[in-house]
C-alpha cells in the first residue's frame, strides 16, 4: 500500500534477504550487530560478544579504527571514486596496487581490483582463458579446484565450487570445472592426465580450505607438488588467498609459507579488514605479458563500475599500515600455538568430532553433524562469544589478530559451556 509520501508501507518490513538464509524462519531470529570495538561486537540486546570469526574472516586489524574511518573521511569528502575503466583511473587506486605488487609473492604483479572475492574469482578465471587463447592454447579451458574448495558463488564461482550443495539446483552450470580430492597429489595427476593436460586451463586451490570444508590445513608437500605438477604440465598455477591473505595464515600471505610462487593470486577481505568491499586477481608476468608486453595488440575486455574505488582503497592504505606497523602478522604468527593448544582437550568431549589448526588463527572445532553445531554456536552468545558454523558442522575460529591472549583462553571454556548446555 503506498502511503503519503510515496513509500510502500507493505514491503517497507522485513524486506532484507539474507544470504544462506531460510527466510520463512528468519522472524525473531535476527541477530543484528550494531557496533564494534577491537576484537569485540556488540548485538542490539547490548550484549558485548566476543568476534571469534571476525565477521566473514575479514576483521583482521580489529573493529572501530578511527584511522581507517578518517581516510575513508577524507577520501569520500575528496573523491568518493572514479572508475579505473579505459584511461581514466584514481591515485588510491595507483598507490595501492603497487603497494600490493610489492608484497605478493608473485613476479611482476599486476593488479586488476574488484569488489571482493567472488568478482576476483571470475576476473582470474576470465583471465586465465583469455591468456590461453592470445597464447595460441584456445583448448585450454579447464580449472581444475578441490573437494570443499570455496571461491565465492558468482557464475564460474557456482560451476566450480567444491561443496555440492552450493552448486545444486541451478540449472546448467559454466562448462570447465574439474573437482578432485583435497589432499591427494596421486589424484590431481592422474585427473590432469586423463583430461589431457592441453586442455586444462589452471589449477586453483586455497592453501588452507576455510569456508568450504571448514579449516583444512594443507597435507605436507601437497602445495608444493601441486605446483611443481603444475609447472610440469604448463598448468597456471592460482592461488585462493582471499581468506589467507595480509596475515591470517600467519605470514603475510600464506603462499610465504609454503614457499609458493602463484602465477594469479586472489585477495579480497583482509585487504580492508572488511571495512570497505574491495577484492583484486593479482596477476603475475606470465600471464599478464599477454597484455602488457610493450607493442601487445590485446585487451582484457573486463569491467567493473568500482574497480579500484577510491574510497576501498584508501580504507585498504590505511589498514596496510596498521598492519605492519603493530606488526599483527607476527602476533598472529606467535598466537597459533597457544590459539591450537587451548582448543586441542575439546577433542576429548563426545561431540566434538576434531580440532584443526595451527596455521595462524585459523582453526576449527567440528562438532558431531551440523544440528549440534548450530545449537553450538547458539548457546555460546551466553557465554558471551559470537561464533558461525563453516563447512557444515564445524565452529569456526578465526579472531581478529588483536584478540587479547585470555581471550584467546576463553574461546574452549566458553565452547565447553555451550556444550554441556546442548548435551
Ligand atoms: N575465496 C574464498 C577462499 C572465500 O572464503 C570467499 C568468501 O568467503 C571467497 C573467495 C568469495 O569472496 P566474497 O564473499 O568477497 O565474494
Amino acid at each position: 500500500m503506498n502511503t503519503a509520501n510515496g513509500t510502500n508501507s507493505a514491503n517497507s518490513v522485513n524486506a532484507l534477504w539474507h544470504n544462506h538464509a531460510h527466510m520463512p524462519t528468519m522472524p525473531g531470529r535476527e541477530h543484528r550487530i550494531v557496533r564494534g570495538a577491537g576484537a569485540y561486537v556488540y548485538d542490539d540486546a547490548g550484549r558485548e560478544l566476543l568476534d571469534v570469526p571476525a565477521g566473514l574472516w575479514f576483521a583482521n586489524v580489529g573493529h572501530g579504527r578511527a584511522e581507517i574511518a578518517d581516510a575513508v573521511h577524507r577520501q569520500l569528502s575528496e573523491l568518493a571514486t572514479y572508475p579505473v575503466f579505459g584511461d581514466f583511473c584514481n591515485p588510491r587506486a595507483e598507490e595501492l596496487a603497487d603497494r600490493i605488487a610489492g608484497l605478493v609473492p608473485v613476479e611482476d604483479a599486476k593488479v586488476f581490483f574488484t569488489s571482493g572475492g567472488s568478482e576476483a574469482l571470475e576476473a582470474a578465471v576470465k583471465l586465465v582463458r583469455r591468456y590461453w587463447q592470445l597464447t595460441g592454447e584456445p583448448a585450454r579451458q579447464t580449472v581444475i579446484t578441490r573437494e570443499g574448495g570455496y571461491h565465492g558463488l558468482h557464475g564460474f564461482g557456482t560451476s566450480i565450487v567444491g561443496v555440492p550443495a552450493f552448486r545444486e539446483g541451478f540449472g546448467a552450470l559454466l562448462p570447465g570445472a574439474l573437482t578432485v580430492p583435497a589432499m591427494d597429489l596421486a589424484a590431481l595427476e592422474a585427473a590432469i592426465l586423463a583430461h589431457g593436460p592441453d586442455r586444462i586451463a589452471a589449477f586453483l586451490c586455497e592453501p588452507v580450505i576455510a569456508g568450504g570444508a571448514g579449516v583444512v590445513p594443507p597435507a605436507d608437500g601437497y602445495l608444493t607438488g601441486a605446483q611443481e605438477l603444475c609447472r610440469e604440465h604448463g598448468i597456471v598455477f592460482m592461488l585462493d588467498e582471499v581468506v589467507t591473505g595480509f596475515g591470517r595464515a600467519g605470514s603475510m600471505f600464506a603462499a610465504e609459507r609454503y614457499g609458493l610462487r602463484p602465477d594469479i593470486m586472489l585477495l579480497a577481505k583482509g585487504l580492508t579488514s572488511g571495512y570497505l568491499p574491495l577484492g583484486a586477481a593479482v596477476a603475475g608476468g606470465r600471464v599478464a605479458e599477454a597484455f602488457w608486453a610493450p607493442g601487445s595488440p590485446h585487451v582484457f575486455q573486463h569491467g567493473l563500475t568500482y574497480s579500484g574505488h577510491a574510497s576501498a582503497c584508501a580504507a585498504a592504505l590505511a589498514n596496510l599500515d596498521i598492519l605492519e606497523r603493530e606488526d599483527l602478522v607476527g602476533r598472529v604468527r606467535s598466537r597459533e600455538g597457544r590459539l591450537l593448544e587451548a582448543l586441542l582437550p575439546l577433542r576429548e568431549h563426545p561431540l566434538v568430532a576434531d580440532v584443526r589448526g595451527g596455521t595462524g588463527l585459523m582453526a576449527a572445532v567440528a562438532l558431531r553433524g551440523h544440528d549440534v553445531a548450530e545449537e553450538v554456536a547458539h548457546a555460546v552468545v551466553n557465554e558471551g562469544m559470537l561464533m558461525r558454523v563453516t563447512g557444515g558442522d564445524a565452529l569456526q575460529i578465526s579472531p581478529p589478530f588483536v584478540i587479547g591472549d585470555e581471550d584467546i583462553d576463553r574461546i574452549p571454556v566458553a565452547i565447553s559451556a555451550a556444550l554441556s548446555r546442548v548435551s
